[in-house]
């Protein structure tokens, strides 16, 4: 089909599934959701992709392309190619199935081949309910301000940023965001996600506000201990924008494809697919990102 999924180099026609860093590159032509675009041009300057929204489809060499929530960030997609001969390919990107308060979650879609991020594909990562999320996050912003503290939440620039946004805004506390966050927020707001009242941190603490930081890393990689001292934090809490282990088996099991292949984690999980009877295979090793 001379179709590249997320290629990291310039490439002729490519389906890019969402914003962050590691999966744009200068295409010369593709598409991707209208989100995505926006972002990718917000990062790049320029973006040559053609808006492919949710709902909408392309044809392309007798095949037909369309693009559905990934829930991962803003524009994330997961990429479906329905071939002529009725076989069906899913490419997840990076993908979470919780609901959010920024993006709409990923819901498995019946294919007979299924391209897959791992990131949390062992089992020791399963995260807490959102719930006891939220409610952790709570508390360390009220202690940090019962301690005269200023809670600092750090997390990645999309997406996890604008999530921690939502988040304490709806607490009730004034949200101070990095220009590196407000760049991306802009975007969410412009396709009408709520992100809150903010303002746009310039480097001076306004009068009136702790001094004093208190930090907070929202990752899923949480679950580590070593996190919390490798980041060099206070408290790290596991806000992910990525599934579970648990998640991640439950997905596969309602997508039943006939071939797996996973990508972006530990080639343990493709064996564990194995196990469970999927015909899975890795498709070679990355480095995990720290977000
Ligand atoms: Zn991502």
């Amino acid at each position: 089909m001379d179709l590249a999924l997320d290629p990291p180099r310039r490439s002729r026609f490519a389906v890019v599934s969402h914003g962050h860093s590691d999966h744009i590159a200068r295409h010369l032509a593709g598409v991707a959701s209208p989100a995505t675009i926006a972002l990718v041009a917000r990062r790049l300057g320029v973006c040559r992709l053609s808006p492919l929204a949710f709902g909408d489809h392309l044809e392309r060499h007798d095949h037909r392309i369309w693009l559905a929530p990934a829930g991962h960030v803003l524009g994330a997609a997961q990429v479906v190619v329905d071939a002529p001969d009725g076989r069906r390919l899913v490419y997840t990107g990076d993908f979470s199935v919780r609901a959010r308060e920024t993006v709409q979650p990923a819901s498995p879609i019946r294919a007979d081949v299924l391209i897959m991020e791992c990131t949390f594909g062992l089992p020791r990562y399963v995260f807490p309910p959102d719930e006891e999320i939220r409610e952790r996050i709570r508390a360390f912003v009220d202690r940090a301000l019962a301690d005269s503290g200023a809670p600092v939440l750090l997390g990645y620039a999309l997406g996890k940023a604008q999530e921690a946004m939502a988040l304490v805004s709806q607490l009730g506390y004034p949200v101070y965001v990095h220009p590196s966050v407000a760049q991306f927020a802009e975007v969410y707001l412009s396709f009408g996600v709520d992100l809150g009242q903010y303002a746009v941190y310039e480097g001076q603490i306004p009068p009136g506000l702790p001094r004093n930081a208190r930090t907070l890393y929202l990752s899923g990689w949480a679950l580590d201990r070593s996190t919390k001292f490798r980041i060099g934090v206070d408290e790290a809490i596991p806000l992910s924008d990525h599934a579970d282990f648990a998640e991640l088996v439950h997905f596969v099991k309602q997508v039943q494809p006939t071939r797996v292949y996973t990508t972006h984690g530990p080639s343990a999980f493709a064996d564990h697919l194995r196990r469970l009877g999927f015909d899975a295979q890795h498709l070679g090793s990355h480095q995990p990102a720290l977000f």
